[in-house]
């Protein structure tokens, strides 16, 4: 199986609970893919959320994925006003008549997910820094080659079935899978966008939450910027007060300022907006996904964002004949992009009759 992102993680526990052997390859030396929280404090296990941060009350199986795990969740913070920043040269505004939709986070960080799944699996089927790079199928199978970024030699691997859980982009860069694929899915794969790639996010740590305080629900809209969107980001109901942005400056234009310029930038609005305290955070960090290399594609990047819609039931006969599977967000049959659609497209693979025969 390739790819250690929410999919692949599911579809490896699915594949333990029901006693069918896996090893899964994950190019990275960390696992979660697109889910990726940071520390709130170097000597605290909680963290705060730089990839997905929510899911919503109609999205049961991450509900129920929760609870399975044992892993706690809480209504997103939003009692408070929120503030709308329209110009620069005009006064920020007030109102309360915001109140966001109900959503859910996970306590602690999404991360907390991807580790409560890390603890269920057995660690020897789970290899990281392990890109796959070359396929090929095989007599009964696949023959399977990664290859590590440090130059080593390529590792080898026999499967019987292949399971790709990595965005459609970055699978077509995997060499002989175009060359195996059924007619018309390279093209469909290559016109899938990668949900959310070319995003940035910002998040602040702070000891207190003062715009709480202040009756401010840590929501804001802004049409000046760096950040488009902000929240509430805070670790747990209580605990690892924070506050995060949507960057709205474009990949491209952010890829030529200095590092630290867009992090500097990002603190000054957050003081524009919530005060001076806001200046001072404990810790705060950019995540680009633009520069990630293992989930962005060039495409990704050009294109203005969408939703990716690819309806695999056509070409899936084809594909469980060939004992090929993908999984992701981007191939769920609803909720296309989300981690609801990502743990959806693992319950496909299960229904595949061909994986117990
Ligand atoms: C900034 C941001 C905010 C988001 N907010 C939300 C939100 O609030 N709610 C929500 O529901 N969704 C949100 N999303 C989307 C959500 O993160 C994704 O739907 C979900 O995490 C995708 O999981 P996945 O396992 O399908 O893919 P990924 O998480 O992309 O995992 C794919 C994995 O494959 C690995 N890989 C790639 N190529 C190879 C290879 N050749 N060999 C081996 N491994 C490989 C990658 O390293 C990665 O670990 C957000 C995404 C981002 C970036």
């Amino acid at each position: 199986m390739a790819g250690g992102g929410l999919a692949g993680m599911a579809a490896a526990l699915r594949l333990e609970q029901a006693g069918i052997a896996y090893l899964l390859l994950e190019a990275q030396e960390r696992l979660g893919g697109r889910i990726f929280s940071q520390p709130v404090a170097a000597d605290d296990g909680s963290g705060v959320d730089l990839g997905p941060t929510w899911f919503w009350p109609h999205q049961q199986r991450m509900r129920r994925l929760c609870a399975e795990l044992r892993c706690k969740v809480f209504e997103q913070h939003v009692a408070g006003d929120v503030l709308y920043q329209q110009g620069s040269a005009q006064p920020v505004q007030r109102s309360d008549a915001g109140q966001g939709m109900l959503s859910y986070r996970v306590e602690g960080g999404t991360q907390s997910l991807i580790a409560a799944l890390a603890a269920r699996l057995d660690p020897a089927g789970v290899q990281r820094s392990c890109p796959i790079t070359n396929i090929a199928p095989g007599e009964d199978g696949w023959s399977v080659s990664a290859t590590a970024a440090d130059g080593s030699e390529p590792r080898q691997f026999r499967a019987q079935h292949l399971v790709l859980a990595a965005p459609p982009r970055k699978l077509l860069q995997i060499a002989g899978l175009s060359s195996c694929l059924p007619a018309g899915l390279s093209t469909a794969l290559a016109a899938t966008p990668t949900w959310m790639a070319a995003q940035a996010k910002f998040v602040a740590v702070y000891p207190a939450p003062f715009w709480r305080q202040a009756g401010l629900s840590g929501q804001a809209f802004s049409r000046v910027g760096p950040m488009v969107e902000i929240h509430d980001a805070s670790a747990t109901t209580d605990t690892g007060f924070a506050l995060f942005g949507f960057i709205g400056v474009p990949a491209g234009v952010r890829s030529r300022h200095a590092a630290g310029v867009l992090q500097d930038a990002c603190l000054r609005q957050l003081v524009s907006l919530f005060g001076a305290q806001a200046a001072t955070p404990e810790v705060s960090y950019l995540k680009d996904w633009a520069q990630d290399a293992w989930i962005v594609s060039e495409q990704d990047i050009d294109e203005s964002p969408r939703h990716p819609e690819l309806d695999l039931s056509r070409w899936l006969p084809q594909l469980r004949r060939m004992q090929l599977h993908l999984v992701g967000s981007e191939v769920a049959p609803q909720e296309g992009g989300y981690l609801e659609g990502a743990l959806g497209s693992v319950e496909v693979l299960m229904r595949s009759p061909e994986l117990f025969s």
